[in-house]
């Protein structure tokens, strides 16, 4: 069989591969505890199930115009009023089938090959994808001091003539790391200045802690004017729940940028589905409060976790700001994540995400949008399996296991 070269350069997404696996072993009847997964577990806002549901009842699901409809993009320009400060125009938003499709093809309408995209590590899994995808060159900048927020320096260090964007994406998966105004607005000014793209993906803004309030890059911002390069990312998946209904949606005050997105998503997709940005509509319109609701819900989860790590020697954490995700540090135990993920699920059966995946050995990510049940438990297997000091035997669904190991 012959392969583009593009193909055989892209691997399958880890998480998803996780997300199966999981759902096999659970199909086999093994008590498997999932703290791999990237999707709240709440129901999405009821003012969107509805709105879906009217559409779908009136038979009325056509073509959109590709950039979204109308009522969608208008809330979507609401939404940017409201949350960054700006007053875009309708004809500087574009909805997407999830914020993954607006990166790639925001990516896809400014990258040429052999372009550069530098992004700090951490960083989610899809974006070296997303980069080799259009045949451009994914730059991970990691931190000299190994924290999760980069500092300006870092970026600067990676800089070359062939470097097009910068994507930041703060709170951040996997780490849950919330960047610093002050970082924010560097990066913002340094983009400016050097004339770079700065993606801004922005997918879990909302769902961050400690009474925090999310930074809106556009306040930062000098540039205004159609020639801005800053495209923020943003989308219903997460903080709504609403991770299948695949709507997410670009802004920028760069009119042109927008209209060559459209363009690309038109021949790819001819838009996002019509009756899911309805439903889209109705969580941007409706009731807010069920945002409000799964990011305390998400604070408790965090406290249970942090609480839970920090008693468990060796392990080091940062504890995570925003998301539904926490990047322990696990090299104590383990160097190779991917032998001690493989090593939990094969002993406890509990799914964790190998570091490596997010561009750093050593680490686990592990998710706290599940159940506080699961979360305890999860923790206590993991305990169970590394420390040598932890009880002999541990039951887990209806089975005992007795340590074997030392
Ligand atoms: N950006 C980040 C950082 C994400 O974690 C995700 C989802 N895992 C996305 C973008 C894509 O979101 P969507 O489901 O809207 O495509």
């Amino acid at each position: 069989m012959s392969l583009s070269q593009i193909a055989r350069n892209i691997g399958q997404s880890a998480t998803l591969k996780l997300n199966e696996t999981a759902a096999l072993m659970r199909q086999k009847g093994e008590p498997v505890i999932h703290l791999g997964g990237g999707e709240p577990k709440s129901k999405p806002p009821l003012d969107a199930l509805v709105s879906a549901a009217a559409l779908l009842n009136s038979g009325e699901v056509r073509y959109t115009p590709p950039d979204g409809t109308p009522a969608l993009k208008q809330a979507i320009v609401r939404y940017t009023e409201e949350f960054y400060g700006r007053k875009l125009g309708v004809r500087q938003v574009m909805a997407s089938s999830g914020a993954k499709q607006a990166i790639m093809v925001a990516l896809q309408a400014i990258l040429d090959p052999q372009d550069e995209v530098i992004y700090p590590v951490p960083y989610w899994v899809s974006y070296p994808e997303m980069v080799r995808l259009v045949g451009a060159v994914p730059v991970p900048v990691r931190t000299e001091d190994g924290r999760f927020e980069p500092t300006l320096r870092d970026i600067e260090q990676h800089v070359t003539s062939y470097t097009k964007a910068v994507i930041l994406n703060s709170p951040n998966n996997p780490s849950g790391a919330v960047y610093s105004r002050d970082f924010i607005g560097e990066v913002v000014q340094f983009c400016e200045a050097k004339n770079l793209y700065l993606i801004m993906d922005d997918i879990y803004h909302r769902l961050i802690f400690d009474g925090r309030k999310p930074t809106s890059c556009y306040e930062l911002a000098k540039n205004d004017s159609e020639s801005s390069r800053i495209i923020i990312i943003n989308g219903v998946s997460k903080q709504y729940a609403m991770t299948g209904f695949r709507i997410g949606w670009a802004a920028s005050h760069n009119t042109k940028l927008i209209e060559a997105m459209t363009n690309i998503q038109g021949h790819q997709t001819s838009g996002p589905s019509g009756l899911l940005q309805h439903a889209a509509l109705g969580a941007l319109n409706g009731v807010q409060s069920s945002v409000d609701s799964l990011r305390l819900t998400l604070e408790n989860s965090r406290n249970v976790l942090v609480e839970r790590l920090r008693a468990f020697a060796g392990v080091r954490l940062e504890v995570p700001g925003g998301t539904f995700y926490s990047f322990p540090n696990f090299s104590a135990y383990e160097k190779s994540s991917v032998k001690l993920a493989e090593l939990l699920l094969q002993r406890v059966k509990v799914v964790t995400v190998p570091g490596v995946e997010f561009g750093l050995e050593g680490h686990l990510r592990l998710s706290f949008c599940g159940s506080i049940r699961d979360i305890r438990e999860g923790i206590e297997r993991i305990k169970w399996a590394l420390d040598p000091n932890a009880p002999n035997e541990l039951t887990i669904g209806e089975r005992r296991l007795v340590r074997d190991w030392s």
